[in-house]
């Protein structure tokens, strides 16, 4: 037997435990090839078929057409934030940003970085990013409005797709994608890295509109045009391979589950146990506009430092780990991916109960 602990890690995050089991059983073997999917050229016949699986996988649960492509990247989520731009921004028009933290505000620094015109349309600063801003102010001659769809450090997440009108939207979904449904339809391109809800770290997700193509820079490197990865199938160059087969059994595992309607009710269900001990209780305190509160990741503050600690501590003792907030606002985060099993929520709450009679 082995031991798992209750990983409430905001990423690389908890894996699904039959993924797992599948992968070890294939690992040495991959289905009687005699060879693990790490050593196989990207150029064969079976490792098309995992590539091949993977995509459709995803075309299936994000009920995607013929006019969207799915490429498998590398780079995070972090190399999109310039690659976006760079493709999509030409130099007479305004990259837009909606600016909901951290991630966000990596992402808008970039495209100013590489000397593009860019506008942040809507912002939450001003109160902490504890709410998503819901007016739009976009600038003039706009090439597309950024958003991030779930704020993994602060624990906000859109409800809904903002309204753009006929403006490219363009969303980082790193931590939320396929945890509930989403109009993808109103979307030009979506891209999330794996490693918080798809699969292990190590490749990106980039969903593309196909009249997207056409708007595409001349003259960028060959790496960072989405034209270079759209021709040859995310294997221009070596992919990910390994990281792209967990992520296409992750998908398998997703699909088994249900639709994303059944894998939203889920993660509600989940998430409820935890907001309401935030709700009933002058103890723990939610840090987020209630509206806005993210099903993914869950920030909250105890009344002091010292608490905080010994609670991390503890959860720690008791099996559940990476129950620390990102270290840029402190307190405490519980993420809730898909992969973080029922039992595991039901026993952080129970435990959450507990602490506060303890230390009242
Ligand atoms: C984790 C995260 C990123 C960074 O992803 P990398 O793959 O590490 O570059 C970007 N955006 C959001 C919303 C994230 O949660």
């Amino acid at each position: 037997m082995y031991k798992r602990v209750h990983n409430f890690s905001a990423g690389p995050a908890v894996l699904p435990e039959e993924v797992l089991l599948e992968i070890q059983k294939d690992l040495v073997d991959y289905k009687g090839h005699g060879l693990s999917v790490m050593e196989m050229s990207h150029r064969s016949k079976v490792y098309q078929g995992i590539i091949d699986d993977a995509t459709a996988s995803v075309k299936r649960i994000l009920g995607l057409g013929d006019d969207y492509e799915v490429l498998f990247l590398q780079g995070g989520a972090s190399t999109q934030f310039f690659t976006i731009p760079l493709n999509f921004c030409p130099d007479n028009q305004v990259a837009n940003y909606v600016n909901t933290g951290a991630w966000a505000t990596k992402a808008l620094k970039e495209a100013a970085k590489i000397g593009k015109k860019m506008h942040v349309a809507a912002s939450s600063e001003d109160k902490e990013f504890t709410y998503i801003p819901k007016e739009l102010e976009l600038s003039e001659n706009p090439a597309y409005l950024h958003i991030t769809t779930n704020n993994t450090i602060r624990g906000t997440e859109y409800k809904k797709d903002p309204d753009a009108g006929d403006v490219p939207l363009i969303a980082d979904m790193s931590s939320d994608i396929m945890s509930r449904p989403v109009d993808v339809k109103k979307y030009a391109l979506i891209y999330a890295g794996a490693q918080k809800n798809i699969g292990p770290a190590g490749t990106t997700l980039v969903i593309l509109r196909k009249d997207m193509i056409d708007k595409i820079n001349p003259g960028l490197p060959t790496m960072v045009d989405y034209r270079t990865h759209i021709a040859k199938g995310s294997m221009f160059n070596t992919p990910p391979t390994f990281a792209i087969y967990v992520v296409g059994l992750v998908l398998k595992w997703i699909e088994s589950f249900g639709s994303l309607a059944d894998m939203e009710k889920h993660n509600i269900k989940k998430a409820s146990y935890i907001y309401d001990i935030l709700d009933n209780s002058d103890f723990y305190r939610g840090t987020v506009v209630k509206e806005d509160r993210s099903l993914m990741n869950i920030p909250f503050r105890l009344p002091s430092e010292d608490l905080e600690k010994k609670f991390i501590a503890e959860t720690a003792e008791a099996g559940m780990q990476n129950l620390k907030g990102h270290r840029s606002v402190g307190g405490c985060r519980a993420s809730l991916y898909n992969a973080l099993p029922l039992k595991s929520v039901e026993k952080l709450a129970q435990f959450m109960i507990d602490f506060e009679k303890n230390n009242k």
